[in-house]
This record gives C-alpha cells, sequence and structure tokens, in this order.
C-alpha cells in the first residue's frame, strides 16, 4: 500500500522526530513545506523565484503558489511509493486544492495525524530548554543539576535559552497553532481521515500509535 500522510504538530510537539522515524520506518519520503521553498528557491525555477520575490517582501507564499510548487514536487518518480508531509496544507483552500490534485492523479490520503500535545506539557518542555551558546547542544532543566549554573558538559559553556522558547512566547506560538489549524482538523474529520494521538509521551510510545494507526 502506498502511505500518503500528512503530519499535523504544533512547535515542540516532536512532529520532526516522528517525520524522521516514518521516512525510516517506511521508506516513504519526509516533504516539508520549508525543503520545498529552499528546493525550488536554490534551482532558481520560474516557482522558486516568484515564492522568494514574497519572501523578500517578507510575506507569506500564497495559497496557490505554494500549491503548484507542492504539484511540480509531488510528481517526481521518488514519491510514488508515497509521502508524509509536514506544514502543507496549512489552510482549507489548501486542503480543498490538494483533494481534487489527488483525485486527478487518481491517489488518495491514508491518513491525516495529528500529535496533540497539551498545552502545560509543551510550555514545560520548550520553556525549560536551555541551549549552549559554543556547541548548540540542546538541555533541558530537568535533566541538569539544579544546585549549581546550567553549563555544557562538553565544554562548560553557560547555557542560554532561546527568545522564542520563553514560556509567554512559547503559549502565543501554541495558541495560534491551535486556532490556525482548528478548521483544518475538522476538513479532514468530516473526511473520516483525522487521527489523533497524544503527542506528550515518549517519543517510541508515540510512534507505535502512528504504527498502529497504519498497521
Ligand atoms: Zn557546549
Amino acid at each position: 500500500m502506498v502511505l500518503r500522510l500528512i503530519l499535523l504538530g504544533s512547535p515542540g510537539s516532536g512532529k520532526g522526530t516522528q517525520a524522521r522515524m516514518l521516512q525510516e520506518g517506511y521508506q516513504i519520503v519526509h516533504v516539508s513545506t520549508g525543503d520545498i521553498l529552499r528546493r525550488a528557491i536554490q534551482a532558481q525555477t520560474e516557482l522558486g523565484r516568484l515564492a522568494q520575490s514574497y519572501m523578500d517582501d517578507g510575506n507569506l507564499v500564497p495559497d496557490d503558489v505554494m500549491l503548484r510548487l507542492v504539484k511540480e514536487t509531488l510528481d517526481a518518480p521518488r514519491y510514488e511509493a508515497g509521502y508524509v508531509l509536514d506544514g502543507f496544507p496549512r489552510t482549507v483552500p489548501q486542503s480543498t486544492a490538494f483533494e481534487s490534485m489527488l483525485l486527478q492523479w487518481g491517489a488518495a490520503l491514508t491518513a491525516v495525524i495529528s500529535l496533540e500535545v497539551n498545552r502545560e506539557v509543551l510550555i514545560h518542555r520548550l520553556s525549560g530548554r536551555r541551549v549552549c551558546p559554543e556547541c548548540a547542544t540542546t538541555y533541558h532543566i530537568d535533566q541538569l543539576d539544579p544546585s549549581g549554573e546550567l553549563r555544557c558538559t562538553r565544554d562548560g559553556a553557560l547555557l542560554v535559552q532561546r527568545k522564542d522558547d520563553d514560556a509567554q512566547a512559547v503559549a502565543i506560538r501554541f495558541d495560534a497553532f491551535e486556532r490556525e489549524t482548528l478548521p483544518l482538523k475538522q476538513f479532514y474529520r468530516d473526511r473520516g481521515l483525522l487521527r489523533e494521538i497524544d503527542g506528550s509521551r515518549a517519543t517510541g510510545e508515540v510512534f507505535k500509535d502512528i504504527q498502529r494507526i497504519l498497521a
């Protein structure tokens, strides 16, 4: 069976890790919108240049350009064996257009997997994160000795917190994501494709749930 998946999850939900595990475990291609854009811009395709012009002006790449990019990408032979989409579709109009695109190809989505993370768990996970400014190793304060200074175990540098990991910034990002994703989830729930998974648990347990869905 060809697996065509969409993976949904807020920042910090472990989406990137699960996408990598899916890619390795099922030999399907992980397609993120970031990669699609980077590749098209690097290759200087017509669409790539168009997308670049929007981004240079600080705007989001509009739906129709994003759709044409996705179409151009997924039309290549390497995606015939299946893929997991990450970051696309982002809106209901994109989902509707993607649905007709698949229909034209005689293809169907297998499932839309949504990694659900409790707001408090996520804030704890991200706001406790500290990064080494020297070697970029990431730590969580729960792993570190609370009595002393928070230092990198490799090079002894003082760890820092990234600006967007601050608890308030995390809460704002999470709420915005939830708000944007709600209509998208309803769209796929109506089609019987949405599978919601508790993403607050350990990576391996979350992946086992995904395997059960795909079995
Ligand atoms: Zn370090």
